[in-house]
């Protein structure tokens, strides 16, 4: 029996205050309105921005909006949509995004921007974009969404313009990580704070993204076959750096980090060689140039160090060489590097969700893992079922693996 139009009530995680456990408990779901898609969750996964937010560290601590329901890595299939809708329909399988594509917008409509006006990833909003109003509630009283995305919900309310709709066949249990993708250091959570109590940077908030560290190298810095890439910091977003460095079949991937247990799991990501700047007495970027002949083609810089970015910038070849800045600076820093490392043509470029455009884009990279070009099986490094997604969170919270994957069904 269809449920378009109606109430649903089912299972979400509910934060009710800042750092208590989630509470997996039903909620009613309203029907979408204009503009929405109401979307069945199969798999989700947990990013530490939703840990962030969960401990109440990113919000206003004048206005922190609980109860809310977080999430927004995941895949799912359509359930119902509202009125204006006509790029999905019933049945279609989704990712919903943490930023959108409205399609209209000056961004939308440069081929070379990514950074939706309308639908740009925004922490504060806790409300649909159409009313101000949520769509999830408890005995009557509203519950705030998430990045508009709030996946931690057998069903949820998305901005149709924050859902890729891609091949049905993909495994929706590994795409998902698409959706978002990898789990990001507390640098980059303390960045987010600033920058979203303090309103200067209100529209630069980041989300943490494997497309971004695969995006930097092949949308971005990309490599010709057979090229060097060097790539700065060995998290997730480096590991997806990697990954998109061996897509590009880069000969040689040099993995720089600081701590040399990043090493080891890093060996599955297709580096050829590591270098920890500690263990030189001279500047890193001088050991690479001498291990490559003068430079690298490309780096990509995934720490957020400013250290790491001049070194990422001035490692790369001259004549050619492109560097690219992922990582998210605090608010106050600033480097310095001298003009005739531009004058001898090298590059330096910096990317927001690794230039993907989330609606236009999303679906050719699940192709691309559907092909088996691009491999996602070996980010998902847990599993647990929904109930247990406190579970989840202590992973995370521990340091433990990459990717721990939620099934909602079990
Ligand atoms: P992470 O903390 O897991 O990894 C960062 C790594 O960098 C660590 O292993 C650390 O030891 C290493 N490092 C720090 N300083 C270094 C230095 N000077 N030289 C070499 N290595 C150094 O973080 P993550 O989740 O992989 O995220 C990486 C960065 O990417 C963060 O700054 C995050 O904010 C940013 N990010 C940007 C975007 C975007 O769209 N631009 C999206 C997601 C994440
Ligand atoms: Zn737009």
């Amino acid at each position: 029996m269809s449920t378009a139009g109606q109430v649903i009530r089912c299972k979400a995680a509910v934060a009710w205050e800042a750092g208590k456990p989630l509470s997996v408990e039903e909620v009613e779901v309203a029907p979408p309105q204009k503009n929405e898609v109401r979307v069945k969750i199969h798999f989700t996964s947990l990013c530490h921005t939703d840990v962030y937010f969960w401990e109440a560290k990113g919000q206003n601590p004048l206005f922190p909006l609980f109860p809310r329901i977080l999430g927004h890595e995941a895949g799912g299939v359509v359930e119902s949509v509202g009125e204006g809708v006509t790029d999905v329909q019933l049945g279609d399988h989704v990712l919903p995004i943490f930023t959108g594509e409205c399609k209209e917008c000056p961004h939308c409509l440069s081929e070379a921007s990514n950074m939706c006006d309308l639908l740009r990833i925004n922490t504060e909003r806790g409300g649909m974009l159409h009313d101000g109003k949520t769509r999830f509630s408890k005995d009557g009283k509203p519950i705030y969404h998430f990045l508009g995305t709030s996946t931690f919900s057998e069903y949820t309310v998305v901005h149709v313009g924050q859902v890729a709709k891609i091949n049905p066949e993909a495994p929706l249990d590994k795409v998902c990580v698409l959706s978002c993708g990898m789990s990001t250091g507390p640098d980059f959570t303390t960045t987010l704070l600033f920058f979203s109590i303090l309103d200067t940077y209100e529209h630069m908030t980041y989300s943490s993204s494997l497309l971004a560290g695969f995006g930097a190298t092949v949308n971005v810095a990309k490599p010709k076959k057979g090229g060097s890439v060097a790539v700065f910091g060995l998290g997730a977003v480096g590991l997806a750096a990697a990954e998109g460095a061996r897509v590009c079949e880069a000969s040689r991937i040099i993995g720089i980090d600081l701590n040399p247990n990043r090493f080891e799991e890093a060996k599955k990501f297709g580096f050829t060689e590591f270098v920890n700047p500690k263990d030189h007495n001279k500047p890193v970027q001088e050991v690479i140039a001498e291990m490559t002949g003068g430079g690298v083609d490309c780096s990509i810089e995934c720490t957020g160090s400013t250290q790491a970015m001049v070194s990422a910038f001035e490692c790369v070849h001259d004549g050619w060489g492109v560097a690219v800045l992922v990582g998210v600076p605090s608010r106050d820093d600033s480097f310095k590097t001298h003009p005739i490392n531009f004058l001898n043509e090298r590059t330096l470029r910096g990317t927001f969700f690794g230039n993907y455009k989330p609606l236009s884009d999303i679906p050719g990279v699940v192709e691309k893992y559907m092909k088996k070009e691009l491999e996602l099986d070996k980010f998902i490094t847990h599993s647990v079922p929904f109930l247990d997604i406190n579970k989840a969170f202590e992973y995370m919270l521990q340091g433990e693996g990459l990717r721990c994957m939620i099934r909602m069904d079990a």
